[in-house]
């Protein structure tokens, strides 16, 4: 699976929301909720199609979509993705805010108090930085906030 941009992510979730859609009642969701012209939503779709995100067949005069790849699947993928070009030693903060700025459910918590109680048994006491390069100034900039804190 490519990169989607965040235009063909809108589209996905529409897709993903109704199970099928045609052409028309997804040009009609986005065109209210985002203001986009017909033929940007048709663009997209095509790459959509292109990129092996969605699936179309002919109905009448209209083409319905569905999608090829699963809505938590992706999610997780593209996040793991992201995840990925981080510094080991930063991504800890990272989690941290998005958890901070996320609003989870009674059950989201139970299960991460869960999962980091487990981690905790074996967790390191430092991640080490893994940055590419001599100019990599992780571990000075840990050892300082270390310091102010
Ligand atoms: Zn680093």
């Amino acid at each position: 699976m490519q990169e989607m941009s965040r235009a063909e992510w809108e589209v996905m979730r529409v897709v993903w929301t109704k199970g099928a859609a045609t052409s028309g009642d997804i040009i009609a969701v986005l065109a209210q909720k985002r203001d986009w012209a017909d033929s940007t939503i048709k663009t997209l779709l095509r790459r959509l199609v292109a990129k092996k995100a969605l699936a179309t067949t002919k109905a009448g005069r209209q083409f319905t979509y569905t999608p090829r790849i699963g809505e938590q699947a992706t999610m997780q993928q593209e996040a793991g993705d992201f995840f990925a070009r981080l510094c080991d030693m930063k991504k800890g903060a990272v989690l941290t805010t998005l958890v901070q700025d996320t609003t989870l459910s009674q059950a989201d918590i139970a299960k991460l108090q869960a999962l980091l109680a487990t981690k905790a048994k074996t967790a390191p006491t430092q991640v080490a930085c893994n940055c590419l390069g001599d100019t990599c100034t992780c571990e000075m900039k840990e050892a300082t906030s270390n310091g102010t804190d």
